[in-house]
């Protein structure tokens, strides 16, 4: 196995390696990107639904399942309605979510027909993520557009203008029936029959809010009829007044005259987010990290900064005031403790002097173009390809979160090591981050929370400062075991377990007693700068 490992280790930093995404071709939702997303928006006839996501967040993975399913369910409004997906994670997509300002995913966006971006509109969104209440909201938003495609509903209620020639007009190859709805004052009722009849081109729907204006049509008032494109007209009887029953009444009427509804095939029958796709690679990786036991792997604390520098930190609009001050903490905090390579150091420190020198109200756009700018001028700082010890076994577990609380726990070591900052200081640029730039919602939302609960601005000594983040990421941990978007190679447990550190619990039948001097002493071991592992990076020249 030791040879096999050897071997593949070339390819670990030659292969290409696919960007992991929630969803895929057969998901009935279009993934779209920096380059397509306005193209899209601007072009598109229909109204469309767009989720904002970063593929690491556990929101976002929990959320999936559900959407595929809604995608499934509102393909039959795809007359006037498209869904697309943009994952803010993908480097390339920086700049659009930063444009569409997108500051926490799961984001659920609306835009009409031909919608152009401006300043002030990035779209509606969305207050919920509960399916009904999505669908309520959605149906909504389509009744209050104007559509202009031939094959498109109107759910302008008729007026005194219109008469029977100009609903006859309406007839065409395929549109074979006029059905009128009666819709009293506050009910949905025309809308929602409009609707579910968006899979029967055969008709064509008109509410009317006042039922006078069926005299006005030379009909008498009715609540559902019907009317073929000769001016032939019948009254349907629905069993009650719900628009499933005037849905259903149209429907079998139009199924005795031989049409048939239009319902598109879904791609998708279930949602499936867990497909488990390990390449070779990752199968050497993977294996070879499950049999070490607790280790830090510089390959993790690249991809974080990476990450962090192309994507998470250059997403946000403006770094101005508390986020001005939480940017400038963190780049301090990473260009003292940096694990890069010698241009990384460098990289890192030419950016903190950047921001330190820069105003108050730093654009994101700014920061970006300075990262690429410097790393320009230096040879190359990033090497690593993949996580190590944040490998999942899937292509969309663990990775970026794994590799920040890696990050973040060696901070607070080199922190306790070097006594240059004050205790706390690391603590509070976490803080900073968490608060200003983690796209993670439910993250953010747990994580100051606990800090609040767990008094992080009270610690003391740099020592207290590592046990900290140990307590409140085992609190996470506690709260993830067995959710739905746990790595089962990988399982939430309390850490470090017995057998990586026996000394470190006291156990008896009904507890567990942390022995904190020895948890200490373990993660200062496990998170020292001179015990990092180099496997799974390009190090045949040592690491530089
Ligand atoms: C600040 C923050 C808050 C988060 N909040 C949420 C949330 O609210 N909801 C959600 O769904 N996801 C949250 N996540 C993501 C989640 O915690 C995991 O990162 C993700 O589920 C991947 O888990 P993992 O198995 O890779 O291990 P992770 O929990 O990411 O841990 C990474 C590695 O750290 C080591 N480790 C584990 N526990 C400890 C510890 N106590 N002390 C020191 N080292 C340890 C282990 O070696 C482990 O492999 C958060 C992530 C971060 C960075």
């Amino acid at each position: 196995m030791f040879r096999l490992i050897l071997l593949l280790l070339p390819l670990f930093c030659a292969a290409h390696v696919t960007e992991p995404s929630l969803y895929g071709s057969g998901d009935n939702v279009k993934v779209l990107n920096n380059e397509t997303l306005e193209l899209e928006l601007h072009s598109s006839p229909n109204c469309q639904l767009v989720q904002f996501i970063n593929y690491f967040c556990g929101d976002c993975r929990r959320f999936a399942g559900t959407f595929k399913q809604l995608a499934w369910r509102l393909l039959a409004w795809q007359r006037v309605l498209s869904i697309y997906v943009v994952d803010c994670a993908q480097e390339r997509n920086v700049r659009i979510c930063r444009d569409f300002d997108i500051r926490k995913t799961p984001t659920l966006r609306l835009y009409p027909p031909g919608y152009q971006r401006t300043e002030q509109d990035v779209g509606h969104e969305l207050d919920t993520l509960q399916p009904e209440e999505i669908y309520a909201q959605l149906a909504a938003f389509l009744a209050k557009v104007k559509y202009a495609s031939l094959g498109q509903p109107n759910f302008e209620p008729l007026s005194a203008l219109d008469d029977r020639q100009s609903l006859l007009n309406e007839c065409n190859n395929s549109t074979k029936y006029i059905v009128l709805v009666y819709q009293p004052q506050s009910s949905a009722l025309g809308r929602d029959t409009i609707l579910g009849l968006l899979t029967w081109p055969a008709v064509f729907v008109r509410i009317l809010s006042d039922s006078a204006l069926f005299g006005h049509l030379g009909l008498k008032p009715n609540k559902l009829l019907i009317m073929d494109c000769l001016g032939g007209s019948l009254s349907l009887q629905p069993r009650n007044d719900s628009s499933v029953a005037y849905v259903n009444s149209v429907a079998e009427y139009l199924q005795a005259k031989g049409y048939a509804t239009l319902m598109p095939a879904a791609t998708t029958p279930a949602p499936d987010v867990s497909s488990h796709l390990v390449d070779e690679e990752q199968a050497a990786i993977l294996a070879t990290v499950l049999g070490a036991g607790p280790k830090t792997y510089r390959a993790d604390l690249e991809q974080a900064i990476d990450k962090l520098l192309h994507i998470e930190l250059p997403k946000a609009r403006v770094f101005e005031a508390a986020g001005h001050l939480a940017l400038r903490q963190l780049l301090n905090v990473l260009r003292l403790f940096s694990p890069l390579n010698r241009s990384g150091n460098v990289l890192l420190a030419r950016l903190h002097e950047f921001v330190n020198g820069s105003s108050d109200a730093l654009s994101g756009a700014a920061f970006q173009a300075q990262v690429q700018l410097q790393e320009s001028m230096l040879p190359k700082v990033f090497k690593a390809r993949r996580y190590v010890g944040c490998i999942g076994s899937a292509p969309v577990l663990r990775g970026f979160t794994c590799s920040l609380w890696t990050l973040f726990h060696y901070l607070t070591v080199q922190s306790a090591r070097s006594s240059v900052l004050p205790a706390g200081y690391v603590l509070g640029a976490i803080h900073g981050f968490v608060s200003h730039f983690f796209g993670c919602k439910d993250c953010v939302q747990h994580f100051l929370a606990m800090a609040d609960r767990r008094k992080l601005f009270s610690v003391a000594t740099r020592d207290e400062e590592i046990l900290w983040l140990w307590a409140a990421h085992n609190e996470v941990n506690q709260r993830l075991a067995g959710d739905s978007t746990e790595d089962p190679q990988f399982p939430k447990l309390q850490f470090p377990d017995l057998n990586a550190c026996p000394k470190c619990q006291l156990q008896s039948a009904s507890n567990t007693t942390w022995q904190l001097q020895e948890v200490l002493k373990f993660l200062k071991d496990v998170y020292d700068a001179k015990n990092l592992s180099n496997y799974g990076l390009p190090t045949a020249n040592g690491y530089d």
